[in-house]
């Protein structure tokens, strides 16, 4: 590699399904900004070595998926956000190794561009899932201002720990109760793996949502999911998991590469195009 390069990374075991370069390196063309994303696969037990040696390896900076993001977030001075969720996706080199999680605003940015006003009159949302993308999820909900939040996950515990973490607006419920809380829901976002290619469907009754409902997948991997494909037929507006990966890789490229790069139509296509490969499935 040569000095003048800028590069940055996905740090991932595995990490070949990501989608993460076809995104950076599309703008990095785009705005002809002479850098480098690259995939780099790194076991759990040396994924600490290999943060503390990015500048070494050459690096500016890092995405970070599964199964790191609770370590990035151990071996980096993290920002409020990815402190208050409990793990960083993102990483950069500030004199010190800093991380943020932008899983929180790809979120909302996603919404905000795919059913503008979803949060308009909002009073409860319903989220399945108490993973790692839920805490950020739930997170995002509670900075937008939103009072009632139901989280239904298939282990009961990892919902309740939601509400230790988060306060008394996030309400805790069983997996067999998420349908009867459909009732009376402005959005419900699916966090969970339920919908993945290979996986089941995450058997929500979408009749019982209010017309003016919104529903959010953070699944793309199809890209029409059982849930996405469910809101069309009723007339729903949605927000799919494609959208929000385009939109959480936005502050990482600006961190790296000093540039806020736009999510245009031309890189979803690029993504549409990939994903319809036949391949593994995918999470980041
Ligand atoms: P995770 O931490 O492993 O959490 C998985 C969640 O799915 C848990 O709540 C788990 O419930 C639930 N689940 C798994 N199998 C289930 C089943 N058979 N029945 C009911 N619930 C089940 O994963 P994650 O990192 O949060 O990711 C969740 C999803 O979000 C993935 O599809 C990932 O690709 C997607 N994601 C997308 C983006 C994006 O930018 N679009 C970003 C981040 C994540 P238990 O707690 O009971 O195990």
């Amino acid at each position: 590699m040569t000095t003048r390069l800028r590069a940055a990374c996905i740090i991932g075991w595995p990490v070949e399904h990501s989608r993460s370069p076809l995104i950076h390196n599309y703008w990095l063309k785009t705005y002809r900004i002479p850098g480098e994303y690259r995939r780099e696969a790194v076991p759990p037990d040396r994924f600490r070595g290999f943060v503390e040696s990015l500048a070494a390896c050459g690096y500016v900076g890092a995405n970070v998926t599964v199964p790191h993001k609770e370590a990035a977030l151990a071996w980096s001075q993290p920002d409020d956000r990815a402190r208050a969720v409990g793990a960083a996706n993102t990483l950069w080199l500030d004199g010190v190794l800093r991380s943020t999680n932008t899983d929180v605003e790809g979120f909302l940015d996603n919404l905000d561009s795919s059913a503008p006003g979803w949060d308009r009159n909002l009073r409860k949302v319903v989220v399945l899932g108490a993973g790692g993308a839920a805490h950020a999820v739930v997170y995002a909900l509670l900075q937008r201002g939103i009072d009632h939040v139901v989280v239904a996950n298939r282990t009961q515990r990892r919902a309740e720990a939601l509400r230790e973490r988060f306060g008394a607006r996030v309400h805790p419920a069983r997996w067999n109760e998420r349908n009867a809380a459909l009732d009376d829901t402005g959005l419900v976002v699916n966090a969970t793996t339920l919908g993945m290619a290979g996986q089941p469907e995450p058997g929500l009754e979408v009749g019982r949502l209010p017309s003016r409902a919104v529903i959010a997948d953070l699944v793309y991997a199809p890209l029409v999911t059982p849930l996405t494909r469910a809101a069309k037929a009723r007339g729903l507006r949605s927000a799919d998991g494609l959208g929000m990966l385009m939109h959480q890789a936005v502050r990482g490229f600006m961190l790296w590469f000093g540039k806020k790069p736009e999510v245009t139509a031309e890189l979803r296509t690029l993504l549409e195009a990939d994903l319809a490969l036949p391949q593994a499935s995918s999470s980041e």
